[in-house]
């Protein structure tokens, strides 16, 4: 069962609802959002609780939700969210009508690089800046990450480019340090059910971008989103980036149907990564075009200054004229299916 309380609703109204809950012998997640906040209500006295809660004073709705999520789930909020990453006063929107590029190296490997390919990814129409400080790698032995020295040179690239700063998080115990230079954090595909680190990203108040399992189900993503908003952080942004099928051609299979049926199924934003789907540079401005024609809210995409000297995955990441076709994608194709730029 999910409560939504109505907007404005004073922090009185919700410890009422909240005790009341907790009374009947239920549990309650409460969760956040900018626009409402929604209490998830789990365990045996949820039914006991849902005939006393409707009415009470700020209670909007009570919903029975049958699904194991609930805070995420589209029947909490009718409407779609919208996640605002940044600064109070120029927030970047991440959700309907807007469409937003999320763009950098796929590592962090030195402020000149890192200040390249933000110049780049700025000028292909991006708004947030990613890069990886810690890379943990399916070989051994290669290059791993600048881990924190990587975080103060994406904090000094915000500085120079305005860009917000999106950044992978892999220990739990990392996630206080990573939320004090990055704007928003990112659970990467290998730990989208690595729960010490949901519940960790979850209690931390910034925005989380989490991507989906290379095996993992539409409903197993939802469920990690989940964990992640009760914990009390709904601002969640999902990430399709490629499951793994019977195809070894490219690095992974972008599902493209999980792009509107996430949003049938939940609330929360849903991005594309066609780079790390495709892991292939010639392949990913098609499968960009594609993700934003099936109504995705925005696009995750590897850019480097010098592809071909790059530490990591360089020949996935974008430069040259393939930026320039993904950038004339970015700009000429969402506003026709209504989205203007975030
Ligand atoms: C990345 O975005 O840097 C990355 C490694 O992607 P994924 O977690 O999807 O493999």
């Amino acid at each position: 069962m999910v409560v939504v309380m109505s907007p404005g609703a004073p922090p009185e109204h919700l410890a009422a609802v909240v005790a009341r809950i907790e009374q009947a012998g239920a549990k309650a997640f409460v969760s956040r959002g900018l626009d409402r906040t929604i209490v998830g209500v789990i365990g045996e006295g949820s039914r006991v609780a849902e005939l006393t809660l409707a009415g009470m004073p700020g209670v909007a709705t009570v919903l029975r939700v049958s699904e194991p999520y609930k805070l995420v789930n589209r029947q909490a909020c009718t409407e779609r969210s919208v996640v605002w990453v940044g600064s109070a006063g120029r927030e970047v929107p991440v959700g309907p009508g807007t469409f937003t590029l999320i763009a950098g190296p796929c590592a962090v490997e030195s402020a000149a690089q890192t200040l390249g390919a933000a110049r780049l990814a700025a000028g292909a129409g991006a708004t947030l800046l990613r890069g990886g400080a810690y890379k943990p790698r399916t070989f051994p032995g290669v290059f791993q990450g600048l881990g924190k020295d990587a975080l103060r040179i994406l904090a000094d690239v915000r500085d120079a480019t305005g860009l917000y700063v999106v950044t992978e998080v892999i220990d739990p115990a990392d996630v206080e340090l990573v939320a004090s230079y990055a704007d928003m954090l990112q659970v990467g595909a290998a730990n989208m059910q690595n729960y010490a680190l949901l519940d960790s990203v979850g209690r931390q108040g910034k925005p989380v971008l989490l991507k989906r399992g290379l095996q993992a189900s539409v409903d197993e993503w939802l469920m990690a989103a989940e964990y992640v908003a009760q914990r009390g952080n709904c601002e969640i942004v999902l990430c399709e980036r490629g499951i793994r099928t019977f195809e070894t051609a490219t690095s992974a299979t972008l599902d493209l149907a999980s792009i509107p049926l996430v949003q049938r199924l939940s609330h929360l934003p849903v991005i594309v990564d066609p780079t790390h789907a495709a892991g292939r540079r010639d392949l990913i401005v098609p499968l960009a075009r594609a993700a934003i024609a099936a109504g995705a809210d925005g696009l995750l995409i590897d850019v480097h200054p010098d592809p071909e000297n790059a530490l990591v995955d360089g020949p996935q990441a974008l430069a040259g004229a393939e930026l320039r076709e993904l950038a004339s994608a970015v700009r000429q194709l969402p506003p026709v299916l209504g989205r203007r730029p975030a």
